[in-house]
């Protein structure tokens, strides 16, 4: 995947003062503060640093931390993990793959299919709504939205 790479002033121009601490300086939103923690609408969430789709709302799940949950990425190739020894703990950090914004960590105590958790922080997400179906015809109940959205 093509990488982009901007300064720490073109970050700070483009991301919030949270976005920037969580993204660029791998800080963590506190609990139950985020705005995607209790929400459970159906869409993408992309990197609020380069726009990349991060998770789909089919992945999410409630895991009662007070952090936005998913089972899996979208794409595998659009994370990258890191080991991280902060606090005197070893986590795996879940990084953007295209920016390298800090996102959050992911754990080993997630439900199945994947029995992973990827904890994630809501400022380092944009969500964006499935489309609607035009002309007002309802999608039939079990509809599946199309698959293949290039990377
Ligand atoms: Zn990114």
């Amino acid at each position: 995947m093509e990488t982009i790479t901007r300064t720490e002033a073109q970050w700070r121009a483009l991301l919030t003062d949270e976005q920037y601490e969580v993204l660029r300086e791998k800080g963590t939103e506190r609990a139950f503060s985020g705005r995607y923690d209790k929400f459970y609408e159906p869409g993408v969430y992309s990197c609020a640093g380069c726009g990349l789709d991060l998770f789909s709302s089919r992945a999410k799940f409630n895991s009662g931390t007070g952090w936005p949950s998913f089972y899996e990425p979208i794409d595998p190739a659009h994370v990258r993990l890191v080991d991280d020894f902060g606090f005197f703990m070893r986590r795996t950090e879940v990084r953007c793959a295209r920016c390298d914004g800090h996102l959050g960590h992911v754990f080993e105590d997630g439900p199945p299919p994947t029995g992973l958790r990827y904890c994630m922080n809501s400022v380092a997400l944009t969500f964006r709504p499935d489309p609607q179906p035009n002309g007002g015809d309802q999608a039939p109940p079990g509809h599946k939205p199309p698959e293949g959205r290039d990377g």
